[in-house]
């Protein structure tokens, strides 16, 4: 088969989700499945859709545009604010979008006249970690302009955490959020039918103790494709930690000294690599690089342990007998490692899943 790839484990993936799906209901709160960080594959989506989740999120309207080509007919938020410029392609794909500039809206609203469709837009607060979002004083003012706007329907109000400043969600940001949705709905008259509380950070304090409030919808990537939760990259109890996993296939393997030799300057990246002297040792080549993926974000098999990497070369070392030219290795990934993997054209992707009995998941640690 062809190196590098990422395989996909379709029945892992489902599996993940049914069971976040079915702990989140209990709580009641619905999952919104993010397959950004899945690059928008058809077979990814369908696997989410099968678990039970109802509509799906992607932070580029490409991947929702590539859904609906493959046939995908469930509902799809555009969970980045849309760019003015493509508000005539997110009214026409998307049912729904995260929201946080009037400007924006008004787009979308001229767009949908013209389109002659109704587009949902779910208004972001910012709660603290100061990525995307309006100030809780100013949001009154701003849904009384959305209101007036044609073509718009107000879905609702949510947040995210975690993903700038590394704002943990907890009692008092998800609670500020929840006063804001009452406060809006007396205030207006109107029902919000979504509380969109957050990402897989959320998870903690979802599936803790406390009162969820008015939250009831998570929008979850993370945590479904790598069963562990982002805030501490701990493993998510019963879910599986191997649904996706990276193959690449070695080029050389021998022998070397484990220090440069000659004057060391800074390598290709700008940095100037520090390593101590263990003699010789074994240095495997494999043909993948920073093109490919986060080496950082790499989960090396047992007994191998990365040594660097350059733009198309990662190598490693083994305890011997060294694995021979031509053979391929697994690795398992981290977020990061598994976004640029999904992007790279380099990097081959391969879903397979078949229904059939799966062992149950096993308890891993997060990679890397
Ligand atoms: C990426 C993203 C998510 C999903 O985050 P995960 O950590 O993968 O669960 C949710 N909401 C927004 C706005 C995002 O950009």
């Amino acid at each position: 088969m062809t190196a590098p790839r990422l395989e996909i484990d379709l029945d892992k993936i489902r599996f993940n989700a049914a069971s976040l799906v079915q702990r989140l209901a209990a709580r009641g709160i619905a999952v919104t499945g993010v397959t950004k960080v899945a690059a928008g594959l058809p077979a990814v989506a369908n696997a989410l859709l099968d678990a039970g989740i109802r509509q799906l999120g992607d932070s580029r309207i490409e991947n929702i545009e590539a859904l609906r080509r493959a046939g995908v007919a469930a509902s799809m938020m555009l969970i980045r604010s849309p760019m003015p410029s493509q508000a005539q392609r997110v009214v026409r794909h998307a049912d729904a979008s995260l929201n946080s500039e009037l400007a924006v809206i008004e787009k979308l609203s001229h767009a949908a006249r013209e389109a002659g469709r109704m587009h949902q837009v779910v208004l972001m607060v910012e709660l603290g970690d100061l990525r995307e979002g309006i100030l809780p004083a100013d949001l009154e003012a701003f849904v009384a302009r959305v209101l007036r706007l044609p073509n718009i329907t107000l879905g609702g109000i949510g947040t995210n955490l975690a993903c700038h400043g590394g704002v943990v969600p907890d009692r008092d940001n998800m609670g500020e959020l929840t006063r804001l949705a009452n406060a809006l709905e007396q205030r207006f008259d109107l029902r919000l039918g979504l509380v969109s509380g957050g990402n897989s950070a959320n998870l903690d304090w979802a599936l803790g103790n406390s009162d969820v409030g008015r939250i009831n919808n998570l929008r979850l990537g993370e945590s479904i494709f790598l069963g562990c939760e982002p805030l501490h990259r701990r493993p998510i109890p019963g879910l599986h930690h191997d649904a996706m996993t990276l193959v690449a296939e070695v080029i050389e393997s021998k022998l070397k000294p484990s220090r440069p030799h000659g004057r060391v300057a800074q390598n290709a990246f700008g940095e100037i690599p520090a390593v101590h002297d263990r003699g010789r040792i074994p240095r495997v080549i494999l043909a993948i690089g920073r093109q490919d993926v986060d080496p950082a974000g790499l989960q090396p098999p047992p007994g191998f342990e990365i040594l660097g990497a350059s733009s198309d070369h990662l190598i490693l070392t083994c305890a011997s007998p060294c694995p021979r030219v031509g053979t391929e290795l697994r690795f398992g990934l981290d977020y990061s490692a598994l976004l640029r993997a999904m992007t790279s054209r380099f990097v081959a992707k391969v879903a397979h899943g078949t229904h059939s009995a799966m062992s149950p998941p096993r308890l891993r640690h997060c990679a890397p």
